[in-house]
This record gives structure tokens, sequence and C-alpha cells, in this order.
């Protein structure tokens, strides 16, 4: 009997209605003979509700306690998926992470999963049970509990699809599928029958928050073929898979934007071997992710770095530059969260030059000034004005005509 791996976002369950919807849907796909293990993640908003709890208790949030307190959104709803599915006469049962075998790392709030144990999951199928997991959760080491990141159930739902051989990995969630733009913000944006991962993975780390990045690196690496579609309707969704199996390449796929971006200046850095080394080193021993940096042309052998974190690391990161620029002689610094990232995402492009010309002509056509830029062969990225990335968004949408992708 084949099985099936069913994801439900926070959305999909945000109500009693809603989780009475999934459980119909889940009971549907059991009755058509498959064996089925769904992924929940918490109601609607509980995480961030939990957050705000959290942070009334005081400044200091010691990240296993935080942990602990999150991973309770996930385990709410898989018992409530898991009483409903029972009380319409279909088997099934709710599991915890550490329940399901899934083993973690011990890195608090951005936890890897590490390995699966689905023994008690083939267990509980065999049983004629449908397995509900809690997602988002694992146990480290040292049996405590973890979580894998911000919108990590996507990761939980495709790591335990590998390691139980599913036939598809099945993301339901409040959009039909994958589009060449966040929906939200471009209402024409089409939406896509097949992306590759390499393409998906791309779009999910530079802000299209569709797909946990995690997710898509494990569907990648295990082969896993991922269906994202809509828990609101019947109609196919995207298919996340090999570029082989595509119909076509495209040169550009779509466009993403993150505005959890903040971005560092630093002024009249000496020109020396071993600065760049210093100041990145520094920031990497205190866990801080660079994203671009773009070194000035030198003048009187000094030069400026501007560089690019997370948004969520500002505050961890001011003290560290503070210091690195003093350690490496620099004059100053300056920092600004007032802007975002648009990029382009596309596998053809690195057989079509002007991609990048293109791209730069629908900012300047709309005014919208360009403060960094970087590419690598399958996207262009650049970093603006916060203000205009919707703008951005939809003029580069427009540019490449991707309302008319079929
Ligand atoms: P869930 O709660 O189901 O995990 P998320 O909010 O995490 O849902 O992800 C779905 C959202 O992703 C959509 O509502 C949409 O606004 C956003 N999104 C951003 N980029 C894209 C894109 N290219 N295609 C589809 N949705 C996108
Ligand atoms: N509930 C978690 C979050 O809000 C995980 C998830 O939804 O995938 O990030
Ligand atoms: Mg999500």
């Amino acid at each position: 009997m084949g099985l099936i791996v069913a994801k439900f976002g926070g959305s999909s369950v945000a109500s009693m209605e809603r989780i009475r919807n999934v459980a119909e849907r889940v009971k549907r796909m059991k009755d058509n003979g498959k064996d089925i293990v769904v992924v929940v993640s918490a109601m609607g908003d509980t995480t961030d509700d939990l957050i705000e709890l959290a942070k009334q208790t005081g400044p200091e949030l010691s990240c296993r306690e935080m942990d602990m307190l999150l991973a309770t959104g996930e385990q709410q709803s898989a018992a409530l998926l898991a009483l409903t599915l029972n009380n319409m006469n279909c088997k099934a049962v709710s599991l915890t992470g550490w329940q399901a075998g899934v083993r973690s790392d011990a890195n608090y709030s951005k936890s890897r999963i590490t390995n699966i144990e689905p023994q008690r999951i083939r267990q509980e199928l065999e049983q004629g049970n449908v397995v509900v997991v809690a997602g988002f959760q694992g146990i480290s080491p040292e049996g405590d509990i973890t979580t894998l990141g911000r919108g990590g159930s996507d990761t939980s739902a495709v790591a335990l699809a590998a390691a139980l051989e599913a036939e598809r990995c099945m993301i339901f969630t409040d959009v039909k599928g994958v589009f060449t733009a966040d929906p939200r913000i471009v209402p024409e944006a089409s939406q896509l029958p097949f992306i590759s991962y390499d393409e998906m993975l791309e779009l999910a780390s530079l802000g299209a928050v569709v797909m946990q990045p995690r997710a898509v690196e494990y569907a990648m690496l295990y082969g896993v073929d991922v269906e994202v579609l809509s828990s609101f309707d019947d109609h196919p969704g995207t298919i996340i898979t090999e570029v082989g199996n595509m119909e076509r390449q495209r040169i550009v796929t779509g466009v993403a934007h993150d505005l959890n971006c903040t971005r560092f200046a630093i002024f009249d850095v000496p020109d020396k071997p071993g600065i760049a080394k210093t100041l990145f080193r520094g920031l990497a021993d205190a866990g801080i992710n660079v994203d671009m940096v773009i070194q000035s042309a030198m003048r009187d052998n000094r030069n400026d770095i501007a560089f690019t974190i997370e948004e969520n690391d500002l505050h961890k990161a001011v003290p560290v530059v503070e210091k690195l620029v003093k350690d490496i002689g620099a004059s100053g610094m300056f920092y600004g969260n007032n802007v975002g990232k648009v990029s382009i995402v596309g596998a053809g492009m690195q057989s079509n030059p002007g991609v990048a010309a293109d791209m730069f002509e629908a900012l300047a056509d709309a005014n919208i000034n360009i403060h960094m830029i970087s590419t690598s062969e399958i996207k262009i990225s650049c970093v603006i004005d916060e203000d205009r990335i919707q703008e951005a968004v939809q003029a580069l949408h427009k540019k490449f005509a991707l309302d008319h992708i079929e």
C-alpha cells in the first residue's frame, strides 16, 4: 500500500472548522487505500502568541525553555486532529516529534534533524492508524525538546517522507501552489505546474516562505517528490522535483523578496591581508549569518566593506561589529534595517546573457536605487530600500512576463 505524508500549515488548522475540513480530506485519502502520516503546524498564529507570552516573563529568554514552550503549539493541533479523526470513525493516533523518532542536534530554535527512527510510526500504521505527527519539533541527544526554525513543519514532513520512503510528500497550505511571486504582492502571479529543487531552494532561501529552505534541501538530498497545494480546494498544486522531470526550462521562474534584512557598512578598513578573515570569523563565532558582502575600490590603502545579515540578528550583531571595527582599525560603522532584498531566480539564466541588464533596467525604470547586488548561476539579488520592495517585485514580474507562464 502506498504511503503519503501530508503536512497542513498553520492557516489550514487555524480553527476547529478547518481542523474538521482537514480531517475529512485525510479520511478521504485513507479511504482511497493509502497509509497516511499527517504532519501539522500549530493553529493559526499560536507560535507568535506563545512568543509574545514568553516575552512577558522578562528580558532573558532561555532557548531551551522557549523550545519547550513553542513545541506545545503543534502538540495541541496534532491531538485535536487525531480526536476529530477518531470521532469520524477514522482510527488515528497523535505523536510528538520525539515519539515519532525525530532526532535532532541541540541547537535550540534552529535545530537540524539528524536522523529519524520511524519504528513507532510503522507500528501505528500497521495497526491501521492514521499517524498525526506534531511538526517543527525534535529531540536532542540529551533528550531535550528542540524546534526546527520558523516554518520547520515543512522540514518535519519532508524528512518523515524520506525516512518512510513515502510515494509523495504533500504540503497543504493557504495558496494553490508555488507561484511566480508571492500572490499576496502580485495578484496576477502564475501558478507553476513544476519547479526544480534548485530553483525552489533559491526561491525559498531568498524569502518565498511557502517552503522552509531546509525542507527543500532535504527533498533534494533524498529525492522526495513534493507537491505544494491548497488545503481549501481540490486543484492540482505545484510539483517540486528533478529538472529532468520538468517540461521545459524557463529563463526566469520567479521573483522573491525578503524584508528580514539589515545592512552594515564599515568605513576606512585597512587594505591588507587577514582583515576580511578577522571580521567575518568574528561574526561567524557569534553565530551571525552574513548574506551579501561588498568591498569598495581601494583609496589611500583603505576601503569600505558593506554586508547584510538577518534583521533578527541585529541586536546580537551591533556590539560584535562595534568591537570588530576597533580590532581591525576601521574608522567607524553604520547600520540600517530599512532595506530589503529582491531577487529573480531561473535555471535558464546561465545560458541567456542580458538577464541582469533587464533586471537593472526594470528597477531603473521604476526609479528604484540599488544598494547592493549579488549573483549566482541561477539568481540575481539586489538590496534596495524596504519601502520600494513591493513596487520592485511587481516591476520585475512584469519585465519578465511572468504572468504568462504555463
Ligand atoms: P503555512 O502556514 O501553510 O506553512 P506559510 O504562510 O508558511 O503557510 O506559506 C504560505 C505563504 O507563502 C502564502 O500565503 C504566500 O503569501 C507566501 N509566498 C511567498 N512567496 C510565494 C510564492 N512564490 N508562491 C506561493 N506562496 C508564496
Ligand atoms: N508553528 C511553527 C511556525 O509558526 C512551525 C510551522 O508553522 O511550520 O513557525
Ligand atoms: Mg510555512
